[in-house]
This record gives C-alpha cells, structure tokens and sequence, in this order.
C-alpha cells in the first residue's frame, strides 16, 4: 500500500499524539500518588484525566488502525485534521493543568510555611508554636511524660531600640533566636511570641530541669549575644517557668508569663519558676 505526503502525515500525527498521551498519563499518575499531590482535592480530577488520557490514546489507535486497514480511505480531508488538533488539545490542557496545579501547590505551602513563621528570626511565630506544641505535647502524653514552659523576655530591649536603632535590636532578636535553636533539642519547640518575647516548650522535662535550660540560655544570650554598645553593655534576658499539667498549654503558658512578671519585678536578667498548681 502506497501512502501519499499528507496521509504519511496524519499517520505520524496520530502517533505523535498516542505518544503525548502516553507521556501525559506517566505524569499525571506520579501526580496522583499519595505524598507527592499535596491537598486531596485534586485527586479525583486526577482520575479523570487519567481515563480522559487512557480513551484519547485508544481511540487515536483505532483511528490509526481504521486508517491503515486494507480499502480504508484515509480521513485526510480539512475536517479531520481539525479533530486531529482537538485529540492533540487534550494531552496539552492536561499538561498545562498540571503545571498550573503544581504552581499552585507551592504557592500554598509557601504561603502555610509564611503564615507560621517569624520573618525576622525564622523561628515559629505565635501560631507555629500554638500548632507545633500541641503535637509535641502528644507525643509527650502518648509516652507517659511531662513537659513545661519557659517564657523569656528581653530585659529594656526598648533602649537597644532607642539608643542605637530598629536594625540593631533586629541583629540582637536574630541573635537571641540563635542561641535558643542552638540550646533546645528537636522534640522542644521554640517559637517568638512577638517583639523581644520568646517561649519554648520542653518535652518530658520537669519545671526543675526546664529552669536549669532557662539558665543555661540567659548565660549564653548574656555571654554571645553582642550589644549594639560594644563591651559597655550586655543583653540580658527575664524567664518563667512553668510545668504543663492537667490545665494544659494556655494555663502553663499564664502561669510562666508570671513567674517571668515577678522576675521582673525583682530586678530581672533572672528566671523564676511558677508556684505548682495547687
Ligand atoms: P522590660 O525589661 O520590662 O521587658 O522592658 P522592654 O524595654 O524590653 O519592654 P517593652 O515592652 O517596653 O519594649 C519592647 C520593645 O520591643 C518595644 C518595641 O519597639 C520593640 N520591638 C518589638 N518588636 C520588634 C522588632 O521586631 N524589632 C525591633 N528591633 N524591636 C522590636
Ligand atoms: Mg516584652
Ligand atoms: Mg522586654
């Protein structure tokens, strides 16, 4: 059977598109998997477009089948290499969706990561460490243990502000978180709660131990966290301690913000450890 130019054509294009198709389904299924598509919504639309892809391919096959059978006459006229760009049209939209699909999707967990993030320190904002800790206070219950809270608040950090300036109380926050990421470990959180306030929750540690840490911590901002004032002055740091107990993560976290108010109220660049609930 000898085939003219254009009918060498259609037949390559039909191929060309079973091809797309075929490509297209690779994608979209490696989309679908469970892990790799974040938002479960999309799924089902995934599902379509892989029985969508799957008939395309089928019957762009029965097309090239139809056409090479023996006494066939080939569809070459206007209107059929119109459907031609219609078959080729599903593939592309399909990919096109996907690629807009995905940019969305790391719009989004952009945006989530954002929303829970202190901009300045890149530790949890209030809300991070709402969420964090309410998991790790789980897995803290799950495995039978204990917990408390710290809360620390720079000591006149107004006065690094007003005497040399927002970017340098902007180096001292920087600062601060650091020596905090450095001293907790991965199953604490810690979190900036807002302006120069600081928290972090200390699984299975008893208030003992977690006002130990405290310590730890104010020394260290103390001795590493360099002063806009060079050697004439140092950044100190107030903490309260409390245990998280039966009332939860709220009521530990009042208790903490006294014990750190009366550190305060005695002179500050101290921690103090909350009364234990009667
Ligand atoms: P105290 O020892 O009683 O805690 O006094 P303080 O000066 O630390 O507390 P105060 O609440 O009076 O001042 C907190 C200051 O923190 C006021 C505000 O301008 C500053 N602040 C809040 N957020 C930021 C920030 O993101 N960057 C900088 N540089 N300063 C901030
Ligand atoms: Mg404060
Ligand atoms: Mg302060």
């Amino acid at each position: 059977m000898t085939m003219t130019p254009s009918e060498i054509i259609f037949v390559v294009a039909r191929f060309g598109i079973v091809g797309l198709c075929l490509v297209t389904l690779v994608i979209v299924t490696r989309d679908a998997r469970p892990g790799t598509a974040p938002g479960a919504p999309q799924r089902p639309l995934l599902g379509f477009a892989v029985a969508l892809l799957l008939a395309a391919s089928l019957l762009t096959l029965n097309d090239i089948h139809a056409a090479l059978s023996p006494g066939e006459q080939m569809p070459t006229y206007d209107g059929a290499w119109l459907w031609l760009l219609f078959d080729a049209g599903v593939p592309l939209l399909m990919l096109q969706a996907l690629r807009l699909m995905r940019q969305r999707d790391e719009a989004l967990a952009t945006l989530a990561l954002a929303s829970v993030t202190d901009a300045l320190t890149e530790l949890p904002n209030r809300r991070g460490f709402a969420n964090a800790a309410a998991a790790a206070l789980q897995a803290c219950q799950r495995r039978g243990e204990g917990a408390a809270v710290v809360m620390f608040d720079l000591d006149r950090f107004k006065s690094i502000n007003d005497g040399h300036g927002h970017a340098a109380g902007d180096a001292v926050l920087r600062g601060v978180a650091a020596v905090l990421r450095r001293h907790l470990r991965a199953s604490d959180v810690v979190g900036r709660l807002g302006g120069e306030e600081f928290v972090a929750l200390c699984s299975g540690m008893s208030v003992a131990q977690a006002a130990a840490l405290a310590e730890r911590v104010r020394e260290s901002i103390r001795d590493e966290v360099p002063h806009p004032a060079g050697d004439g002055g140092m950044v100190t740091t107030s903490a309260g301690v409390a245990a998280v107990g039966a009332p939860g993560l709220e009521a530990a976290l009042i208790a903490a913000d006294r014990a750190l108010y009366a550190a305060k109220e005695s002179g500050r660049d101290r921690v103090l450890t909350a009364a234990a609930p009667a």
